[in-house]
């Protein structure tokens, strides 16, 4: 589970930015990779740089004060969480010589292949809507989906080549993948480049393709996802699984899979934002005399006093029993009284009830209620 972001760094949530920033630099220099003799110093220094990137950035702050991480990992990819973060300054204040690039790629490149060759080269993302319950939500549950997805083909290691050796330069643009058309024309001289139509701009000619595959280098595959909810996640956000996309091209990292999360409506409770509203339908004589009476939740059950002459509509609340929030702030159960009214009485009840009646002067029509 990550940390809270304002946490990593010691702050408070509503820190201005220059604290964030002396907070960041304060611990950077602590946790300088090449410096610090702490074991885990590299793996705090991403933390914290992480925590900074998205917190000094006011866009992707709010976003996080919103959704919390939910909100940044599933809107940004690992490397636009970095992307516009200024870290030059406290880098050189550190006597740290790195910029952007070179940090995301000694740190984070190993997400799969390195900053500027997985911008270039890894498999698609894919994106599935999922539809979980609203107890998964609450507690965070572990679900499982299916997808299916274009995934390395095992047999040629996603070449497409049945044998390797086999594989031959395009001699159309001598393995360039590209060609040029040069014009002349009496304005000058213009060289137009083009995909190389004989290889697609793949290089190559595989003249025994992979039967596996048909040369394709992937294989459509049904695979099972096992994914923990984020506890409080919200209907229509993204999670997003780092590396569970399409294969990418020719044995390049693969893209990476978003869910997009449903919440199905729950028979019970009605969620608005972090508050639950449910309703409890109680007797008349216990909302004329008061009662104590039991409250589902969404994890057990709570005792809720009902005062004598509750009226029907009353709303109680019930602190800290509604949905967790992503800052682990809990929001709070809100019930609504409404009152039965039965369709079937005894002849006991029936003859309290006219004896009632009269007791307050409610006047009845004898034939209307007793037959
Ligand atoms: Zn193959
Ligand atoms: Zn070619």
């Amino acid at each position: 589970m990550k940390r809270d972001y304002y946490e990593v760094l010691g702050v408070s949530r509503d820190a201005s930015k220059a604290e964030i920033k002396k907070a960041y630099r304060r611990l950077a220099l602590k946790y300088h990779p090449d410096k610090s003799s702490d074991p885990d110093a590299e793996e705090k220094f991403k933390e914290i740089s992480e925590a900074y990137a998205v917190l000094s950035d006011d866009e992707k702050r709010r976003q996080y004060d919103r959704f919390g991480h939910a909100g940044i990992d599933g809107r940004y990819s690992y490397e636009d969480i970095f992307r516009g973060a200024d870290f030059s300054d406290i880098f050189r204040d550190i006597g740290f010589d790195f910029g952007f690039n070179d940090l995301f790629e000694r740190f984070f490149g190993g997400f799969g292949g390195g900053f500027r060759e997985r911008k270039q080269r890894r498999g698609r993302d894919i994106v599935y809507a999922i539809s979980i319950t609203l107890e998964d939500a609450y507690f965070g549950r572990k679900r499982e989906f299916f997808i299916e997805r274009n995934e390395r083909c095992p047999s040629c290691s996603g070449t497409g080549a049945a044998d390797y050796s086999k594989v031959m330069p395009c001699s159309a643009c001598n393995g360039s993948g590209q060609v040029r058309h040069t014009q002349r024309t009496p304005f000058g001289q213009f060289t137009q480049i083009t995909v190389c139509p004989s290889c697609h701009g793949e290089g190559n000619i595989i003249q025994n393709p992979c039967r596996e595959c048909s040369g394709t280098g992937v294989q459509r595959k049904r695979r099972k996802i096992k994914v923990t909810i984020p506890k409080g996640i919200e209907d229509g956000m993204h999670l997003r699984l780092a590396g569970e996309g399409e294969a990418g091209p020719n044995g390049a990292p693969p893209g990476d899979l978003y869910l997009e999360v449903h919440i199905e409506e729950h028979e019970k409770f009605t969620r608005v934002g972090r508050d639950l509203y449910t309703t409890k339908t109680i007797s008349y004589p216990e909302a004329v005399l008061g009662s104590e009476v039991t409250v589902e939740t969404l994890e057990g059950t709570e005792t809720l006093t009902i005062p004598a002459g509750t009226q029907p509509g009353t709303v109680f609340v019930i602190k800290g029993k509604g949905m967790p929030d992503m800052h682990r702030k809990r929001g709070d159960l809100k019930v609504k009284v409404d009152i039965a009214v039965p369709k079937k009485l005894s002849s006991k009840e029936r003859e309290l009830i006219a004896q009632l009646a009269e007791e307050m002067r409610v006047p009845l029509k004898k034939s209307r209620w007793r037959r």
